[in-house]
Protein backbone atom coordinates (compact mmCIF):
# COMPACT_ATOMS: atom_id res chain seq x y z
CA UNK A 1 0.00 0.00 0.00
CA UNK A 2 1.41 3.26 -1.28
CA UNK A 3 0.64 5.66 1.43
CA UNK A 4 0.49 9.58 1.24
CA UNK A 5 2.68 12.10 2.59
CA UNK A 6 1.90 15.19 4.86
CA UNK A 7 1.55 18.38 2.92
CA UNK A 8 0.58 20.45 5.15
CA UNK A 9 0.32 21.72 9.69
CA UNK A 10 -1.93 23.98 10.77
CA UNK A 11 -2.01 25.36 14.54
CA UNK A 12 -5.43 27.16 15.48
CA UNK A 13 -5.90 28.31 19.09
CA UNK A 14 -8.84 29.27 21.04
CA UNK A 15 -9.95 30.53 24.48
CA UNK A 16 -7.40 31.06 27.38
CA UNK A 17 -7.55 33.82 29.61
CA UNK A 18 -6.06 36.62 27.44
CA UNK A 19 -8.64 35.43 24.48
CA UNK A 20 -11.13 38.12 23.28
CA UNK A 21 -13.38 35.12 23.95
CA UNK A 22 -12.44 32.87 26.82
CA UNK A 23 -14.06 30.73 29.23
CA UNK A 24 -14.54 28.39 26.22
CA UNK A 25 -13.02 24.59 27.25
CA UNK A 26 -11.86 22.54 24.63
CA UNK A 27 -8.60 21.37 25.41
CA UNK A 28 -7.87 23.85 27.95
CA UNK A 29 -11.03 22.59 30.20
CA UNK A 30 -9.49 24.98 33.44
CA UNK A 31 -10.82 27.29 30.87
CA UNK A 32 -14.98 26.83 32.25
CA UNK A 33 -16.96 30.37 33.31
CA UNK A 34 -18.26 31.16 36.71
CA UNK A 35 -19.60 28.95 39.47
CA UNK A 36 -17.67 25.63 38.40
CA UNK A 37 -16.97 23.44 40.98
CA UNK A 38 -13.33 22.55 38.78
CA UNK A 39 -12.15 26.60 40.30
CA UNK A 40 -13.83 26.30 43.37
CA UNK A 41 -11.14 26.69 46.33
CA UNK A 42 -9.15 23.64 45.19
CA UNK A 43 -5.93 23.14 47.21
CA UNK A 44 -2.31 24.58 44.72
CA UNK A 45 0.73 25.70 45.47
CA UNK A 46 -0.36 29.27 45.25
CA UNK A 47 -3.08 28.65 48.10
CA UNK A 48 -1.04 30.04 50.67
CA UNK A 49 -1.11 33.64 48.77
CA UNK A 50 -4.76 35.06 50.34
CA UNK A 51 -5.35 36.42 47.03
CA UNK A 52 -4.85 33.16 45.03
CA UNK A 53 -6.77 30.94 47.47
CA UNK A 54 -10.08 30.86 46.19
CA UNK A 55 -9.72 30.73 42.34
CA UNK A 56 -6.91 29.13 40.13
CA UNK A 57 -8.10 31.14 37.46
CA UNK A 58 -6.77 34.05 39.31
CA UNK A 59 -3.12 32.76 39.16
CA UNK A 60 -3.88 31.93 35.66
CA UNK A 61 -4.35 28.42 35.15
CA UNK A 62 -6.84 29.39 32.12
CA UNK A 63 -4.22 31.41 30.38
CA UNK A 64 -3.06 29.19 28.08
CA UNK A 65 -6.09 28.16 25.95
CA UNK A 66 -6.90 25.20 23.51
CA UNK A 67 -3.99 24.32 20.71
CA UNK A 68 -5.58 22.70 17.50
CA UNK A 69 -3.02 21.06 15.58
CA UNK A 70 -4.29 19.92 11.87
CA UNK A 71 -2.33 17.95 9.63
CA UNK A 72 -3.18 17.11 5.60
CA UNK A 73 -2.21 14.33 3.25
CA UNK A 74 -1.45 14.75 0.26
CA UNK A 75 -4.51 12.26 -0.71
CA UNK A 76 -6.62 15.59 0.96
CA UNK A 77 -7.10 13.48 3.75
CA UNK A 78 -7.23 15.66 7.01
CA UNK A 79 -6.26 14.60 10.92
CA UNK A 80 -6.51 16.81 14.08
CA UNK A 81 -6.00 16.93 17.39
CA UNK A 82 -5.75 19.24 20.43
CA UNK A 83 -4.11 19.94 23.61
CA UNK A 84 -3.59 23.10 26.24
CA UNK A 85 -1.00 25.03 24.48
CA UNK A 86 -3.19 28.19 22.68
CA UNK A 87 -1.15 30.66 21.10
CA UNK A 88 2.27 29.41 22.04
CA UNK A 89 1.60 26.33 20.83
CA UNK A 90 0.87 27.88 18.18
CA UNK A 91 3.63 29.84 17.21
CA UNK A 92 5.81 26.28 18.22
CA UNK A 93 3.84 24.32 15.68
CA UNK A 94 3.98 26.79 12.81
CA UNK A 95 7.57 28.20 13.23
CA UNK A 96 9.64 25.53 14.65
CA UNK A 97 7.66 21.73 14.08
CA UNK A 98 6.51 22.01 10.98
CA UNK A 99 9.59 21.30 8.93
CA UNK A 100 9.93 17.72 10.81
CA UNK A 101 5.93 16.83 9.92
CA UNK A 102 5.86 18.55 6.14
CA UNK A 103 7.04 16.28 3.72
CA UNK A 104 7.20 12.85 5.42
CA UNK A 105 4.68 9.87 4.90
CA UNK A 106 1.78 9.62 7.13
CA UNK A 107 3.11 6.56 8.80
CA UNK A 108 6.93 8.09 9.91
CA UNK A 109 5.20 8.99 13.28
CA UNK A 110 7.96 7.96 15.45
CA UNK A 111 10.32 9.51 13.63
CA UNK A 112 8.49 12.69 13.38
CA UNK A 113 8.05 12.92 17.57
CA UNK A 114 11.98 11.28 17.76
CA UNK A 115 12.80 14.92 15.76
CA UNK A 116 10.69 17.18 17.96
CA UNK A 117 11.55 16.21 21.24
CA UNK A 118 15.25 16.10 20.00
CA UNK A 119 15.31 19.38 18.41
CA UNK A 120 13.32 21.17 21.40
CA UNK A 121 15.61 20.00 24.30
CA UNK A 122 17.02 23.83 24.59
CA UNK A 123 13.45 25.62 24.89
CA UNK A 124 11.48 22.57 26.22
CA UNK A 125 12.81 22.27 29.95
CA UNK A 126 11.63 18.55 29.74
CA UNK A 127 8.65 19.57 29.49
CA UNK A 128 5.71 21.98 30.15
CA UNK A 129 4.01 23.76 26.83
CA UNK A 130 6.40 22.76 24.73
CA UNK A 131 5.69 19.09 25.29
CA UNK A 132 2.01 19.86 25.02
CA UNK A 133 2.27 21.14 22.05
CA UNK A 134 4.33 18.23 20.61
CA UNK A 135 1.43 15.83 22.23
CA UNK A 136 -1.08 17.72 19.97
CA UNK A 137 1.16 17.36 16.85
CA UNK A 138 1.85 13.60 17.70
CA UNK A 139 -1.91 12.89 18.38
CA UNK A 140 -2.65 14.69 15.05
CA UNK A 141 -0.50 12.12 13.49
CA UNK A 142 -1.70 9.26 14.67
CA UNK A 143 -5.45 10.83 13.67
CA UNK A 144 -4.25 11.30 10.46
CA UNK A 145 -2.73 7.92 9.83
CA UNK A 146 -5.88 6.09 11.23
CA UNK A 147 -7.73 8.10 9.10
CA UNK A 148 -6.23 7.64 5.93
CA UNK A 149 -5.69 3.50 6.19
CA UNK A 150 -9.43 3.55 7.85
CA UNK A 151 -8.37 1.72 11.17
CA UNK A 152 -9.37 3.42 14.36
CA UNK A 153 -5.95 4.07 16.48
CA UNK A 154 -6.05 1.79 18.95
CA UNK A 155 -6.34 -1.28 15.97
CA UNK A 156 -2.90 0.33 15.15
CA UNK A 157 -1.44 0.08 18.43
CA UNK A 158 -1.90 -3.73 18.16
CA UNK A 159 -6.31 -3.93 18.93
CA UNK A 160 -8.12 -3.98 22.08
CA UNK A 161 -7.08 -6.12 24.92
CA UNK A 162 -10.64 -5.74 26.64
CA UNK A 163 -14.01 -5.38 25.37
CA UNK A 164 -14.82 -2.20 27.44
CA UNK A 165 -13.37 0.43 29.32
CA UNK A 166 -14.61 1.10 33.23
CA UNK A 167 -14.40 4.62 34.31
CA UNK A 168 -13.59 6.20 37.73
CA UNK A 169 -15.25 10.55 37.57
CA UNK A 170 -13.14 13.24 39.17
CA UNK A 171 -15.38 16.16 40.15
CA UNK A 172 -17.25 17.53 43.43
CA UNK A 173 -19.73 14.69 43.63
CA UNK A 174 -18.72 11.19 43.59
CA UNK A 175 -21.92 10.28 44.59
CA UNK A 176 -23.77 11.74 41.88
CA UNK A 177 -21.19 9.59 39.89
CA UNK A 178 -21.90 6.68 42.03
CA UNK A 179 -25.72 7.19 40.76
CA UNK A 180 -24.24 7.55 36.96
CA UNK A 181 -22.44 4.15 36.86
CA UNK A 182 -19.38 5.18 38.07
CA UNK A 183 -16.62 2.47 39.55
CA UNK A 184 -15.47 5.78 42.15
CA UNK A 185 -15.22 8.91 42.70
CA UNK A 186 -11.88 11.61 42.87
CA UNK A 187 -12.23 14.73 45.08
CA UNK A 188 -10.37 17.48 44.60
CA UNK A 189 -8.43 18.83 48.31
CA UNK A 190 -9.77 21.88 49.34
CA UNK A 191 -6.86 22.45 51.68
CA UNK A 192 -2.75 22.28 51.49
CA UNK A 193 -0.51 22.46 53.53
CA UNK A 194 -0.56 26.08 54.29
CA UNK A 195 -3.76 25.38 56.95
CA UNK A 196 -1.76 23.00 58.82
CA UNK A 197 -4.19 20.59 60.84
CA UNK A 198 -6.82 22.72 60.55
CA UNK A 199 -7.11 22.25 56.61
CA UNK A 200 -6.77 18.12 57.36
CA UNK A 201 -9.94 18.41 59.29
CA UNK A 202 -11.99 20.29 57.02
CA UNK A 203 -10.85 17.66 53.85
CA UNK A 204 -11.44 15.04 55.92
CA UNK A 205 -14.95 16.02 57.27
CA UNK A 206 -15.83 16.04 53.45
CA UNK A 207 -14.79 12.44 52.97
CA UNK A 208 -16.25 11.58 55.91
CA UNK A 209 -19.54 13.15 54.53
CA UNK A 210 -18.98 11.13 50.92
CA UNK A 211 -18.27 7.79 52.41
CA UNK A 212 -21.49 8.36 54.22
CA UNK A 213 -23.67 8.85 50.92
CA UNK A 214 -21.39 5.68 48.95
CA UNK A 215 -21.82 3.31 51.31
CA UNK A 216 -18.55 0.98 51.90
CA UNK A 217 -18.06 -0.06 48.79
CA UNK A 218 -17.47 2.72 46.11
CA UNK A 219 -13.75 4.31 45.64
CA UNK A 220 -13.02 7.61 46.97
CA UNK A 221 -9.93 9.13 46.49
CA UNK A 222 -7.81 12.63 46.94
CA UNK A 223 -6.40 14.52 43.75
CA UNK A 224 -3.96 17.47 45.49
CA UNK A 225 -2.87 19.16 42.61
CA UNK A 226 0.94 19.75 44.41
CA UNK A 227 -0.25 21.70 47.66
CA UNK A 228 1.38 19.61 50.45
CA UNK A 229 4.45 18.30 51.92
CA UNK A 230 5.51 15.27 53.29
CA UNK A 231 4.57 15.58 56.83
CA UNK A 232 1.05 16.90 55.65
CA UNK A 233 0.53 14.18 53.60
CA UNK A 234 1.56 11.88 55.65
CA UNK A 235 -0.80 13.10 58.46
CA UNK A 236 -3.70 13.36 55.87
CA UNK A 237 -3.34 9.94 54.66
CA UNK A 238 -3.69 8.31 58.08
CA UNK A 239 -6.44 10.65 58.70
CA UNK A 240 -8.29 9.46 55.63
CA UNK A 241 -7.68 5.79 56.18
CA UNK A 242 -10.88 5.03 58.12
CA UNK A 243 -12.89 6.55 55.21
CA UNK A 244 -11.23 3.84 53.13
CA UNK A 245 -9.19 6.60 50.56
CA UNK A 246 -8.23 4.19 47.69
CA UNK A 247 -5.52 6.57 47.02
CA UNK A 248 -3.33 10.06 47.23
CA UNK A 249 -3.08 12.02 43.99
CA UNK A 250 0.10 14.20 42.90
CA UNK A 251 0.68 15.47 46.69
CA UNK A 252 3.80 17.52 45.62
CA UNK A 253 5.34 19.01 42.28
CA UNK A 254 6.29 16.68 39.55
CA UNK A 255 10.57 16.63 40.38
CA UNK A 256 9.66 16.36 44.19
CA UNK A 257 10.57 12.70 44.03
CA UNK A 258 12.19 12.15 47.08
CA UNK A 259 9.08 13.53 48.66
CA UNK A 260 7.21 10.78 46.95
CA UNK A 261 9.68 8.22 47.84
CA UNK A 262 9.46 9.28 51.29
CA UNK A 263 5.38 9.57 51.45
CA UNK A 264 5.26 5.91 49.90
CA UNK A 265 7.21 4.57 52.81
CA UNK A 266 4.93 6.62 55.35
CA UNK A 267 1.75 6.05 54.01
CA UNK A 268 -0.96 3.33 55.23
CA UNK A 269 -0.35 0.02 53.88
CA UNK A 270 -2.74 -0.63 51.44
CA UNK A 271 -3.62 2.74 50.34
CA UNK A 272 -1.98 3.78 46.53
CA UNK A 273 0.25 6.61 45.81
CA UNK A 274 -0.30 8.15 42.39
CA UNK A 275 0.95 11.14 40.35
CA UNK A 276 2.45 11.87 36.75
CA UNK A 277 -0.31 14.38 35.11
CA UNK A 278 2.37 17.21 35.05
CA UNK A 279 5.57 15.38 34.32
CA UNK A 280 6.83 15.39 30.64
CA UNK A 281 9.70 13.21 30.24
CA UNK A 282 9.90 9.44 30.04
CA UNK A 283 12.96 10.27 32.40
CA UNK A 284 10.72 11.37 34.78
CA UNK A 285 8.22 9.23 34.42
CA UNK A 286 10.82 6.28 35.28
CA UNK A 287 11.88 8.46 38.20
CA UNK A 288 8.57 8.03 39.85
CA UNK A 289 8.09 4.57 39.10
CA UNK A 290 11.58 4.54 40.84
CA UNK A 291 10.17 6.20 43.76
CA UNK A 292 7.56 3.16 44.33
CA UNK A 293 4.37 5.39 42.54
CA UNK A 294 1.36 2.86 42.00
CA UNK A 295 -0.11 4.28 39.21
CA UNK A 296 1.47 6.53 36.95
CA UNK A 297 -0.70 8.90 35.52
CA UNK A 298 0.83 10.89 32.15
CA UNK A 299 -1.86 13.17 30.04
CA UNK A 300 -1.77 11.85 27.10
CA UNK A 301 -1.90 15.60 26.24
CA UNK A 302 0.94 16.77 28.34
CA UNK A 303 3.39 13.71 28.02
CA UNK A 304 4.39 13.54 24.37
CA UNK A 305 1.31 12.08 22.61
CA UNK A 306 0.29 8.67 22.02
CA UNK A 307 4.21 8.05 21.07
CA UNK A 308 5.39 8.63 24.58
CA UNK A 309 2.24 7.30 26.53
CA UNK A 310 2.98 3.58 25.09
CA UNK A 311 6.72 3.85 26.00
CA UNK A 312 5.31 5.38 29.77
CA UNK A 313 3.05 2.48 29.61
CA UNK A 314 5.82 -0.25 29.52
CA UNK A 315 8.00 1.60 32.21
CA UNK A 316 5.17 1.05 34.91
CA UNK A 317 4.42 -2.38 33.50
CA UNK A 318 8.18 -3.68 34.17
CA UNK A 319 7.57 -3.29 37.92
CA UNK A 320 4.26 -4.52 38.04
CA UNK A 321 2.48 -1.05 38.52
CA UNK A 322 -0.52 0.49 36.40
CA UNK A 323 -0.79 3.24 34.51
CA UNK A 324 -3.90 5.46 34.70
CA UNK A 325 -3.61 8.49 32.16
CA UNK A 326 -5.02 12.25 33.92
CA UNK A 327 -8.43 12.29 31.59
CA UNK A 328 -8.06 13.08 27.84
CA UNK A 329 -10.92 11.56 26.58
CA UNK A 330 -10.25 9.69 23.36
CA UNK A 331 -6.72 10.19 23.41
CA UNK A 332 -6.56 8.04 26.12
CA UNK A 333 -9.30 5.75 25.39
CA UNK A 334 -7.41 4.54 22.41
CA UNK A 335 -4.26 3.89 23.92
CA UNK A 336 -5.54 2.56 27.44
CA UNK A 337 -7.88 0.10 25.90
CA UNK A 338 -4.49 -1.64 24.10
CA UNK A 339 -2.80 -1.57 27.51
CA UNK A 340 -2.69 -4.84 29.66
CA UNK A 341 -1.79 -2.67 33.03
CA UNK A 342 -4.39 -0.25 32.90
CA UNK A 343 -7.84 -1.96 34.27
CA UNK A 344 -10.20 1.18 34.70
CA UNK A 345 -9.68 5.10 33.54
CA UNK A 346 -10.48 8.95 34.62
CA UNK A 347 -13.20 10.47 33.10
CA UNK A 348 -12.70 14.39 34.07
CA UNK A 349 -16.49 15.58 34.90
CA UNK A 350 -16.27 19.32 33.38
CA UNK A 351 -20.10 19.47 33.96
CA UNK A 352 -20.27 23.17 36.17
CA UNK A 353 -21.73 20.65 39.15
CA UNK A 354 -20.77 17.68 37.97
CA UNK A 355 -24.20 16.04 38.42
CA UNK A 356 -24.11 15.04 34.34
CA UNK A 357 -21.79 13.83 32.27
CA UNK A 358 -19.92 16.27 29.44
CA UNK A 359 -17.93 15.39 27.01
CA UNK A 360 -14.64 16.63 28.61
CA UNK A 361 -13.25 18.95 25.69
CA UNK A 362 -16.91 20.00 24.77
CA UNK A 363 -17.22 22.36 22.57
CA UNK A 364 -14.16 21.41 20.30
CA UNK A 365 -14.61 17.42 19.26
CA UNK A 366 -17.81 16.35 17.41
CA UNK A 367 -19.06 12.62 18.29
CA UNK A 368 -16.73 12.72 21.15
CA UNK A 369 -18.25 9.47 23.33
CA UNK A 370 -18.75 9.87 27.15
CA UNK A 371 -19.50 6.80 29.56
CA UNK A 372 -22.88 5.38 29.38
CA UNK A 373 -23.21 3.68 33.25
CA UNK A 374 -19.57 3.93 33.54
CA UNK A 375 -18.58 2.84 30.62
CA UNK A 376 -16.86 3.03 26.95
CA UNK A 377 -17.17 0.30 24.83
CA UNK A 378 -14.31 -1.07 22.25
CA UNK A 379 -17.18 -1.17 19.14
CA UNK A 380 -18.17 2.56 20.05
CA UNK A 381 -14.03 3.86 18.87
CA UNK A 382 -14.40 1.56 16.15
CA UNK A 383 -13.98 4.24 13.74
CA UNK A 384 -10.85 5.49 11.26
CA UNK A 385 -8.58 7.75 13.57
CA UNK A 386 -9.36 9.22 16.78
CA UNK A 387 -12.75 8.83 15.82
CA UNK A 388 -13.73 12.27 16.44
CA UNK A 389 -14.24 15.63 14.39
CA UNK A 390 -13.00 19.07 14.81
CA UNK A 391 -16.26 21.49 15.47
CA UNK A 392 -15.32 24.07 12.80
CA UNK A 393 -17.88 26.61 14.25
CA UNK A 394 -15.45 26.84 17.24
CA UNK A 395 -14.19 30.44 17.58
CA UNK A 396 -10.73 29.48 15.96
CA UNK A 397 -7.62 31.54 15.13
CA UNK A 398 -5.07 31.29 13.16
CA UNK A 399 -2.33 33.43 14.62
CA UNK A 400 0.55 32.30 12.87
CA UNK A 401 1.57 31.10 9.33
CA UNK A 402 4.63 29.20 7.52
MG1 LIG B 1 -4.98 15.03 39.24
Amino acid sequence: MKLPTITHIRAYSMGGAAAKIHGQGGGDYHDQGKDHWIDNHIATPMSKYKEYEQSRQSFGLNVLGTLVVEVEASDGTTGFAISTAGTIGCFIVEHHLSRFVEGKRVDQIKLIHDQMLNSTLFYSGGGGVVINTISAVDLALWDLYGKVVKLPVYKLLGGAVRDEIHFYATGARPDLAQKMGFIGGKLPTHWSSAFGDEGIEKDIATLADMRERVGDKFWLMFDCWMSQDVNYATKLAHAAAPYKLKWMEECFPPNQIESYRELKKNMPKGMLMTTGEHTGTLEGFKELSDAGVDILQPDVGWCGGVTSLCEIAAIAKSRGQLVVPHGSSVYSHHAVITFTNTPFSEMLMTAPKADHVRPQFDPVLLDEPVPHDGIITAEELDKPGFGVELNRSCPLERPFEH
